[in-house]
């Protein structure tokens, strides 16, 4: 065996967007041992749609789950140290099944979706007047975003789940449900929870309380018997009932953004991280305490490390796509076969060339939460090319970045005096440097990128009953950290984030 690896080891299933990973991790030292990861498909039936398969991504975790064990083998690592399995997953997006067969009764419908934007508006009706409700209850603003929605689009569209509820078959979840009813035996004996980090993101849940709401399951219109049980983000769920992790306690669970934070060890009011996905969404940590935002950010919770532990908030800027315009470059344009190469392309004209690229593709998310925002690329010249627009795109994702630390420095009265990032997207050198140069401070990224992996395997290792996650943040201050100064003027950044302004109006309002 690896001389490294002494002591117990802890899993984590990181469900995202654009794939699926499983991850071990040594609870001694936090190094990442082995992983798995398997690409998903993404359905875009109409336009503005976006759905995935369900089983699809139950089938991937499991794949992930396998594979990760037989390299392990592989290797020499004993799987029967796998003493504990985190869950981390895409938040918000939404599904419904039969508990009787186990069946999806629809496909999941995304986060990205915008096919609610009419329920959005004739739910926005219903608000009386400036009383703000939805907003002082969840943190959220009324969007096409949040579960809710999503949820009341399916009970009215689709004749099979009105069907499976009034014979009370139906429960709905978000991923961490689905799969977690699913590794805990489904039909028979699958537990049907949650955690209080997903289910914040559904706009059914009292921020204040930690319970769901009555008062917005009645404004919803959505039965609270199809609910989840709520629990902490760190306890025992249950147990995997089948495959190589067969006996194994689930024990963590948070949405992928509040596993990052864990992961990057915010644990202190003001500490913030930015990750980079198929979105791209920074949290600062608030405390105990909600926080609301006058510049278009939302108020989340961020974890509750425990049954008996305090829940703490974290204010979030939340930017639909940043790594999503690389996989159109890849997949719509077919200018790059990797998301990758967008480096190499990106670096062969080492400037967009005066080219913005305002990836609207599902409205605007923060500060502007503009669902008829579409995208554009404009400033074009006889002289562009598909290296200008690839630079542009990289831009385009440090360009919106640079909108929710703005929002966030005026929210919380003090500037970031560095910004703390993370995901995959932050092996990706021109990125970084584009960051900091935009932004015009440091940015600083961990050594290993997977810190949402990490948090929810720290949360699954540290809860009652598993105690074996004994690493504290100083421990991990042997944890290399990069550092990327900014390379240009202040006022440089200054003239390209004015022009990005001036694109961004000029996407909005496009569909009407
Ligand atoms: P999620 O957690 O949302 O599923 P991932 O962490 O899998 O997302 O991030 C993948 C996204 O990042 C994809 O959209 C992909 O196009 C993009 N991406 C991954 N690696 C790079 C890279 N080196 N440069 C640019 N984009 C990248």
């Amino acid at each position: 065996p690896k001389e490294s690896v002494v002591g117990p080891l802890v899993g984590a299933v990181v469900q995202g967007t654009n794939s699926s990973r499983f991850l071990v991790f040594n609870s001694k030292t936090a190094e990442l041992l082995s992983h798995h990861q398997v690409q998903l498909t993404q359905e875009f039936p109409k336009e503005g749609w976006v759905e995935q398969d369900p089983k699809e991504i139950l089938q991937s975790v499991y794949e992930c789950i396998e594979r990760t064990c037989e390299k392990l083998n592989e290797v020499n690592i004993d799987i029967s140290n796998i003493k504990a399995i985190g869950v981390s997953n895409q938040r918000e997006t939404t599904l419904i099944w039969d508990k009787l067969t186990g069946e999806p009764l629809y496909n999941a419908v995304a986060w990205l979706d915008l096919r609610t934007q009419s329920t959005v508006e004739n739910l926005s009706k219903k608000i009386p007047g400036n009383n703000n409700f939805v907003k002082s209850k969840t943190g959220l603003p009324l969007s096409t975003y949040f579960s809710a929605v999503k949820l009341r689009w399916i009970l009215d569209n689709v004749s099979e789940v009105q069907k499976a509820i009034e014979e009370d078959r139906a429960l709905f979840g978000t991923m961490d449900s689905w799969l977690i009813w699913n590794l805990t035996g489904g039909v028979n004996e699958g537990v049907h929870c949650t955690d209080v980090t997903n289910a914040s993101r559904t706009m059914l849940f009292n921020i204040h309380s930690l319970e769901w709401d009555k008062e917005l399951c009645d404004f919803f219109e959505i039965p609270m018997s199809i609910l989840p049980n709520v629990c902490s983000s760190s306890e025992i769920y249950g147990l995997m009932k089948a495959g190589a992790l067969e006996g194994v306690p689930i024990s963590g669970c948070l949405g992928d953004q509040s596993a990052a934070l864990v992961g990057q060890m915010c644990f202190q009011e003001g500490q913030a991280k930015n990750t980079y996905g198929t979105g791209c969404f920074l949290l600062c940590n608030t405390g105990r305490k909600c926080v609301f935002s006058e510049h278009g950010l939302l108020t989340t919770v961020a974890y509750k490390l425990g049954r008996e532990k305090p829940a703490f908030y974290a204010l979030e800027g939340s930017v639909a796509i940043a790594g999503a315009v690389i996989r159109w470059l890849k997949d719509n344009l077919g200018i790059i076969e990797t998301s990758e190469e967008v480096e190499k392309l990106a670096e062969e004209a080492g400037t967009s060339y005066g080219c913005y690229f305002i990836p609207a593709f599902s409205g605007l998310y923060a500060p502007y939460w503009d669902p008829s925002a579409r995208g554009i690329i404009c400033g074009l010249t006889q002289f562009t090319n598909k290296s200008h627009i690839a630079f542009a795109a990289l831009e385009a994702i440090c360009f919106q970045t640079r909108e929710i630390v703005d929002s966030m420095n005026r929210d919380c009265g003090i500037p970031l005096s560095h910004l703390q990032v993370d995901g995959k997207m932050t092996t990706n050198q021109i990125l970084m440097q584009l960051q900091a140069d935009i932004l015009h401070i440091p940015v600083i990224k961990p050594s290993m990128p997977e810190t949402t992996a990490l948090g929810a395997a720290m949360a699954a290792g540290a809860a009652e009953g598993v105690g074996i996650w004994s690493l504290k943040p100083e421990d991990l201050s042997a944890v290399m950290m990069e550092r990327v100064d900014p390379q240009i003027k202040a006022t440089e950044s200054e003239i390209r984030y004015s022009t990005w302004k001036k694109a961004v109006m000029k996407s909005m309002s496009w569909v009407t």
